[in-house]
């Protein structure tokens, strides 16, 4: 039975795969995509992931989500036994944006343009010179363009950022509302990379989260005793109350996209930074390309918005902390101590410059990375 898809005989029809962050942050936009219809396509037992942020750098091209951020800090920390490193900009703050408030900011924006939401089961897609043949429960029409962020399958071995996180209200004021803390490594690292995230709405009011870098999840206890004992050790908070809760698992590696035939957004479509799991910013920028590139040829595109020279150097980072994670709080903090704030957020955001790579493998310990450039890591990108 066909659904109640509207079609445009005058447009050509674009169907969006996946209604999450890729998806919706592509549909938001329909209306400066001249002649283009759009369609997102999620599961039927699709279940909204739990409300969490999004934290990256504000910069040029995240100008509507700054607008909404919960909150934004102009000094950031990354912190190890050794000592404290701070960043600050003016220019470009840290934010985090509420995925939810995100998310509903897009599905409304698109609905006004005239997108159609829909719920089908999927269970092939047919590509010709054409068109593009879902099949599907419920039936859809047929597609000039799809665009898939349907999640692609991980590699055996991957490495996975993962972390389980609570919002908390603390007895004591123990938090520097103007400093996020992007990594605390006073931290249990008897299981590998492991850090302490830590982003405070108020004097006694954080988002609190241990992040693991490493090929195996934790139990769960071992995530919540790592935030116990951050906030009883290391914060001396007093009493705790735990507001809300978020976790997630994101892949750090070289995907490939679910299925070659169609264009690949979003996760699917090599939008995750490997060395960093940051994504947002990158997904913001993937939409950007591809409108450009479709304004300027008329041909849908979407490429992973990563240079390759940021890859390589991820795969060569990766390799080494994967082979030594103990060095991993050095390696960071050389980074933080290299860089300054501005710099930071550019080389976070994909902007970095030849003066500012070069910057960072000048800092960073020779030996590790020649032993790690000898095991050719770039194999696993090209
Ligand atoms: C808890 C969490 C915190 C994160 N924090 C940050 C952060 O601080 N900063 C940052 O930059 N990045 C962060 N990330 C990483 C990244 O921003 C997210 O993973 C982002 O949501 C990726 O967007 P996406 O659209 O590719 O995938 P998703 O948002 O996961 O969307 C995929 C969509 O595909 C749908 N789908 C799945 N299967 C099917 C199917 N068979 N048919 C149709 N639809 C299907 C799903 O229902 C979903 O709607 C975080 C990720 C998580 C999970």
């Amino acid at each position: 039975m066909m659904n109640s898809i509207t079609t445009h005989p005058a447009k050509q029809h674009m169907a969006i795969l996946g209604g999450g962050c890729a998806g919706l942050s592509l549909a938001a936009r329909v209306a400066d995509w001249p002649d283009m219809a759009m369609t997102v396509i999620d599961h039927p037992d699709h279940k909204p992931r739990q409300d969490h942020n999004w934290g990256c750098w504000s910069i040029n091209g995240l100008e509507d989500a700054l607008a909404m951020a919960r909150k934004t800090w102009p000094q950031w920390a990354i912190i190890t036994d050794a000592g404290i490193h701070k960043q600050s900009s003016d220019h470009h703050p840290y934010m985090a944006i509420e995925s939810k408030a995100w998310l509903n900011h897009c599905r409304i924006q698109a609905r006004q343009q005239g997108v159609t939401f829909t719920a089908a089961r999927l269970t092939d897609i047919t590509v010709n010179d054409q068109h593009v043949s879902l099949a599907a429960d419920p039936a859809l029409p047929l597609f000039q363009h799809v665009a898939d962020s349907r999640p692609p399958a991980l590699p055996d071995g991957i490495m996975l950022q993962h972390f389980r996180g609570v919002e908390i209200k603390t007895e004591h004021d123990v938090f520097d509302p103007d400093c996020a803390i992007l990594m605390d490594f006073r931290c249990d690292q008897s299981r590998g990379i492991h850090f302490i995230y830590v982003l405070p709405y108020a004097k006694n009011r954080a988002l609190v989260e241990s992040t693991m870098f490493s090929t195996e999840l934790a139990p769960e206890d071992f995530y919540d005793t790592a935030i116990a004992d951050y906030c009883d050790h290391i914060l001396h908070a007093g009493k705790t109350m735990t507001l809300r809760r978020e976790e997630g698992v994101i892949p750090m590696g070289f995907l490939s996209p679910r299925d070659n035939q169609v264009a690949a957004i979003g996760g699917n479509g090599g939008a995750i930074r490997p060395s960093s799991g940051y994504a947002f910013v990158f997904i913001q920028r993937q939409m950007e390309q591809a409108l450009t590139k479709y304004k300027h040829t008329g041909q849908v595109t979407f490429k992973p918005p990563h240079k390759p020279v940021d890859l390589w150097m991820d795969a060569v980072f990766l390799a080494v902390i994967r082979r030594q994670p103990a060095l991993a709080p050095r390696l960071f903090a050389a980074i933080a101590k290299a860089l300054t704030g501005d710099e930071m957020a550019m080389f976070m955001s994909g902007l970095a410059t030849s003066r500012l790579r070069f910057k960072i493998i000048m800092a960073m310990p020779k030996w590790p990375f020649i032993k790690a450039l000898l095991s050719r890591p770039w194999k696993m990108i090209t």
